[in-house]
């Protein structure tokens, strides 16, 4: 095929007075597991709808693997949506569901019934065909819609939030089996999710949306590691961001920085490790939390600012935390760790 899965070139959505989608350029490569991660209203869901063609574009243009669909109806497009509560038909068994697809497409019965088993199988649901989607838990039925989409082999999934409704444990070997099935299946996954986690751990590459705007598109590291702007460094894990002054008396150096709260070290008494190559400061520890792997504080710099240092619990016992409240520290980190954040891009 000619060009990427998928292309999105200006793409602008508008509902009255909403941007919802405010000119979203994207290129996602066939059999790439792509993620869309922003707050609730950054517009994720209305791009999805775009690519799907549930929803035409107020400007821009929508192209799949090198054809413009802009103006095609979804089932003129080669792409299957999962919806985040699964959209399954309550009267129809489990079987019927998945096979529905293939009906209305005109596939013969007998293979209808072979491809829906296969795609049954797949998700790990052989043998539960005959029940209703009321008979099965969260997870299954979400299964079932995953089976249901793989089932039309499409050269594109959406999946919309398709584990938002489950519990964490259960979330996260769906996790799993959903990146396993993607490998396998090969196709290209548009995976939609504001779990900033989730997003890191599934794909090849993520899109982070604010405000209908993609502020960067990179791979996981990247985007953790290096993000591109003050929205990316907040929303994506928890980080430090030196303004101004701040940045001036702990860096020397003037713009905004982030700092990623494990890369600073909380040195026990406030004293300055000679010749470590960390830059310091010292501080008093406003808060202690105490989060099983790891341990959260919050540090009032002298002269001003807070910064917040994550350590593993390597040793520490809780017991010892509680005396770590109103203590005086040293706070350490590498000047590599201290990342420059453009200001506007
Ligand atoms: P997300 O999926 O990231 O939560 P959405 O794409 O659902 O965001 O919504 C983006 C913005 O567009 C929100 O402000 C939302 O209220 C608005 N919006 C979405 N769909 C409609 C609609 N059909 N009519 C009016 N406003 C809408
Ligand atoms: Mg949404």
């Amino acid at each position: 095929m000619d060009g990427p899965a998928i292309r999105l070139t200006g793409l602008r959505k508008t509902y009255g007075r909403v941007e919802a989608v405010a000119g979203v350029e994207l290129e996602i490569a066939d059999g790439e597991f792509f993620s869309m991660l922003g707050p609730s209203g950054s517009g994720k869901t209305t791009v999805l709808r775009l690519i799907a063609g549930f929803e035409t574009p107020t400007s821009g243009t929508v192209e799949l693997a090198g054809r413009d669909v802009t103006r095609l109806a979804p089932f003129e497009r080669d792409v299957h949506t999962v919806f985040q509560d699964y959209a399954l038909f309550p009267h129809m068994t489990v079987e019927q569901n998945v096979a529905y697809g293939l009906k209305v497409r005109g596939v013969a019965r007998a293979e209808r019934l072979v491809r829906a088993r296969a795609s049954l199988a797949r998700v790990g649901l052989d043998g539960l065909g005959r029940r209703r989607p009321a008979e099965l838990s969260g997870g299954q039925r979400q299964r079932v819609a995953l089976a249901r989409a793989l089932v039309a082999r499409p050269r594109v999934l959406l999946l919309d939030e398709p584990l938002g409704a489950l519990d964490l444990k259960l979330r996260e070997r769906m996790q799993l089996e959903l990146k396993e099935i993607q490998r396998e299946v090969g196709i290209t996954f548009v995976f939609v999710t504001h779990d900033q986690e989730e997003a890191l751990a599934l794909s090849d590459r993520v899109a982070v949306l604010h405000q209908g705007r993609v502020e960067q598109v990179a791979g996981p590291a990247e985007i953790y590691e290096r993000p591109r702007t003050p929205f990316v460094a907040g929303f994506v894990g928890t980080s430090n961001l030196l303004v101004g002054d701040i940045a001036r008396r702990l860096l020397g150096a003037s713009g905004t920085y982030s700092i990623r709260p494990e890369k600073i070290r909380v040195l026990r008494g406030p004293e300055q490790p000679a010749g470590s190559g960390l830059l310091t400061a010292t501080g008093t520890v406003a808060e202690v939390a105490y989060l099983g792997a790891t341990t959260r504080f919050l540090v009032d710099i002298d002269g001003g600012g807070r910064l917040t240092a994550l350590q593993q619990n390597v040793e520490t016992s809780p017991a010892d935390l509680t005396a770590y409240r109103g203590a005086r520290v040293g706070l350490g980190w590498h000047p590599r760790h201290a990342v420059r954040v453009p200001d506007n891009v």
